[in-house]
């Protein structure tokens, strides 16, 4: 009989679940709206809902075939505890989410940050599969990131860890909204680069990416500048050279801190593959403390996109064997 594990994505728009086999596929997926703000048990009953929705259209019986469910979601979520201590969108403090799952649920469930749980997936069954030292980084609306040492989820002693974004590398910089100034997600996460790319072209109102997004500045993103380099355009040639060593700078600062056999990227910037990648190992292998070493990280791009948080809340279970 085969076994499944169902994992859960809980966002702060989308609740999404996949039932995932044993070799970390995702057999199938249903997802419905979060419809924030909302008390917890109706997110817990949506929850609950889903699996039965994934183990009924299977045809497999919860109680025996589900091995395990794991959730991912954002905030500090503490997984030794179960509960979720904080997290801003859903607006919810000490949520005992496990408990409360295994009263609707006939198995073990279990819980972690998403993209902990992200970066799991990437380790059990993508781009730093077998690399028991790995981070996984995702260049988005900010940085995200999950950080794997000997095969464990690494997140501190108060699970609030992991928040690479959120590192200085320009002392006194922009401003975020953690609080601090020059945030690395200020600089190298996807956003940046689109306000960047904004930036330049608002200096130059006759450059060629203002046709690429029809003169309407809000269709500029992180692809506008990586397309006018591609067409031998020198300002949007100049715009990802600074993005460049933005990424390289605090991919620098974390290999020096923790050496990872693999650093994998993420986000829909990570596409471009070794047109950023490329150039980003050139400034690295300038300034990594360990460059002359024989052993060097690897830099590679996500491998399961999307798929990364479900897959990695489906096998969750694995981290407290
Ligand atoms: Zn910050």
């Amino acid at each position: 009989m085969k076994i499944y594990t169902i994992g859960v994505d809980l966002g702060g728009t989308n609740i999404k679940a996949g039932l995932v086999d044993e070799a970390h596929h995702i057999v199938d997926s249903v997802s419905c709206k979060t419809n924030l703000p909302r008390p917890e048990h109706e997110v817990e009953a949506e929850i609950a809902a889903l699996c039965s929705q994934l183990a009924q259209r299977a045809g497999l019986d919860m109680a025996t075939q589900i091995e395990s469910v794991g959730i991912g979601t954002p905030g500090s979520v503490n997984p030794h505890t179960g509960v979720v201590e904080f997290n801003a969108n859903f607006g919810y403090r000490n949520w005992p989410l496990v408990s409360a799952m295994e009263k609707l649920l006939p198995c073990r469930v279990y819980i972690e940050n998403d993209a902990n749980a992200a970066a799991y997936g990437e380790y059990i069954a993508g781009a730093a599969q077998g690399a028991k030292y790995a981070i996984a980084v995702t260049l988005g609306t900010g940085i995200g990131g999950g950080i794997i040492i000997d095969g464990k989820i690494f997140s501190g002693f108060n699970s609030a860890g992991a928040e690479i974004g959120h590192t200085v590398i320009v002392k006194g910089g922009r401003p975020c909204m953690c609080g601090r100034r020059g945030c690395w997600e200020k600089y190298a996460s996807a956003r940046a680069l689109a306000e960047d790319t904004l930036a330049a072209m608002e200096q130059h109102k006759d450059n060629i990416m203002w046709s690429y997004v029809h003169g309407d500045p809000a269709r500029v993103n992180a692809k506008t500048a990586f397309d006018a380099m591609r067409a031998g355009d020198a300002l949007g040639t100049q715009v990802v050279q600074n993005f460049v060593e933005y990424v390289a700078c605090g991919l620098t600062n974390l290999i020096n801190i923790f050496q990872p056999e693999i650093i994998c990227i993420g986000g829909g910037v990570s596409k471009e593959g070794d047109t950023l990648l490329a150039p980003v190992q050139a400034v690295v292998d300038q300034e990594d403390y360990a460059r002359e070493g024989m052993r060097r990280t690897k830099i590679v791009t996500a491998k399961l996109r999307n798929d990364a948080g479900i897959i990695g809340a489906a096998g969750l279970a694995t981290q407290h064997q």
